[in-house]
């Protein structure tokens, strides 16, 4: 989609350090860590959010079985993963990602 910043990281017209890459699904360092690792998981394909990524359950499930992939590779058994929904939820960029956050105690409840 034109002008989404994580389509264009997919596309690699934007540079990210990337940590998983398959035909479906991309996995690269936050900009801006929260933790020690904060690693964005996201469909290659453009979707807005988390009600429009649940039209693909099985696209899902393979998120949340890589992202578990990826922690386990990172070292990690304790670690947070999350995905933000709306602006209220705080979400800022309106492609579906979800968040891996761990190498520090989480807080709870969240800010
Ligand atoms: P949200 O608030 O939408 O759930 O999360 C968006 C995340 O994208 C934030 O954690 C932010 O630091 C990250 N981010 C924003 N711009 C870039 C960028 O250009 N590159 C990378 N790697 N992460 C980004
Ligand atoms: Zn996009």
């Amino acid at each position: 989609m034109a002008d989404c910043l994580f389509c264009k990281i997919v596309a690699g017209q934007i540079p990210s350090k990337k940590v998983f890459e398959d035909e479906r699904l991309l996995a690269f360092e936050d900009i801006n860590p929260q933790a020690p690792i904060h690693i964005l998981i996201v469909p290659k394909k453009h979707l807005v959010d988390l009600f429009d990524g649940s039209k693909d359950p099985a696209l899902m499930g393979e998120i949340i079985a890589r992202s578990a992939a990826i922690a386990k590779e990172k070292g990690l058994t304790d670690f947070r993963l999350v995905t933000n929904t709306g602006r209220e939820g705080g979400q800022a960029v309106f492609h579906l990602h979800f968040h891996l956050l761990g190498g520090r105690q989480m807080r709870w409840p969240p800010g």
